[in-house]
């Protein structure tokens, strides 16, 4: 089914610093098509000092859009009326246009909220978890994590300082701070989620030898590729079951798109779009 594109077709930008391998415009497009609604999905290379008033004349020309790298705390300070996730986490991922304002959003945490419980099968309540990483993706996490009720998260990231910032803001009692990474030796944990940039780039390090903590129940690796991250591959050589990001993406897409259309998200079609996309 093609699409007609009209003066009444609403654009939605994805803005950020690089965009050209972004996934997202696959995924929504499709979403859009099956789903009937009149947008069509583009990608815009912004830097720092363009945010702001592309946002603005974006949503206050009826259109709408997502954020990401480098861009999402300051998104998080562009928009008038952010949502709780973007007041907690200080990162907006999701914008629109209300009543002459611009309403934010920050669709991570309930992304990875719905990614895990897929993956799981079930809520993280009451699970002890490592989390690795503590930039705006490692914020989403932590937010989502708490909301769930986990009874314990360690935090190891390479820069000391900021994880001690991110689990001041987010945290609380139940985040405790690791560093030196030796720490982590003999640590016991239901799960371990990389949200470390590592395994983006090839030849990265792992972000963690698995073979250092006594108990691992499961890895979910935040990033995701056309194929099988090294982290993943690594956890499942352990005889860990793992799962990369993919599915994170797709929901927080599906989450962005019921906040623009404010129906529900056509998911199994852009969980098909991002397969498509994946497969050789
Ligand atoms: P970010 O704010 O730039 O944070 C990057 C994190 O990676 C920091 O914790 C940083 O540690 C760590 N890091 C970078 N290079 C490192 C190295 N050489 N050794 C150890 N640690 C290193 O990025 P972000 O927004 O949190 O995103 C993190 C990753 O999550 C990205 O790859 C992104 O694609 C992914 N992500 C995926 C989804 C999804 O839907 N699947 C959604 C959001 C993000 P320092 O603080 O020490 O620099």
């Amino acid at each position: 089914m093609s699409r007609l594109i009209s003066s009444s077709t609403r654009v939605v930008a994805l803005l950020g610093d690089p965009v050209s391998h972004s996934l997202s415009p696959i995924i929504q497009n499709a979403a859009f098509t099956a789903a009937g609604v009149d947008g069509v999905y583009v990608t815009l290379r912004c830097d720092r000092e363009r945010l702001p008033a592309l946002m603005e004349v974006i949503a206050h020309g009826g259109g709408c859009g997502n954020v990401t790298l480098p861009h999402k705390e300051r998104a998080a300070a562009v928009v008038k009326l952010p949502s709780e996730a973007v007041r907690r986490t200080g990162a907006c991922n999701t914008f629109w246009g209300e009543r002459g304002q611009t309403r934010g959003d920050n669709t991570d945490v309930e992304g990875f909220r719905r990614a895990l419980e897929r993956f799981l099968g079930r809520s993280p309540r009451e699970r002890r978890v490592l989390v690795l990483g503590a930039g705006g993706a490692a914020r989403a996490v932590l937010l989502a994590l708490i909301d769930e009720g986990v009874r314990e998260i360690t935090l190891y990231n390479r820069t000391v300082d900021r994880a001690r910032a991110v689990s001041r803001r987010i945290g609380g009692e139940r985040v405790r701070v690791a560093h030196p990474v030796e720490e982590l030796n003999g640590g016991q944990f239901d799960l371990v989620v990389n949200a470390t940039r590592l395994g983006l780039e090839p030849g990265d390090p792992l972000p963690l030898e698995l073979s250092c903590l006594e108990r691992v129940g499961a890895v979910l690796d935040l990033i995701y590729g056309d194929s099988e991250t090294p982290f993943v591959r690594a956890a499942r050589e352990f005889g860990v079951p793992a799962a990369d990001g993919g599915e994170m993406l797709v929901q927080q897409g599906a989450a962005s798109f019921e906040r623009w259309w404010g129906r529900e998200a056509p998911v199994d079609v852009m969980r098909a779009a991002l397969e498509a996309r994946r497969r050789p």
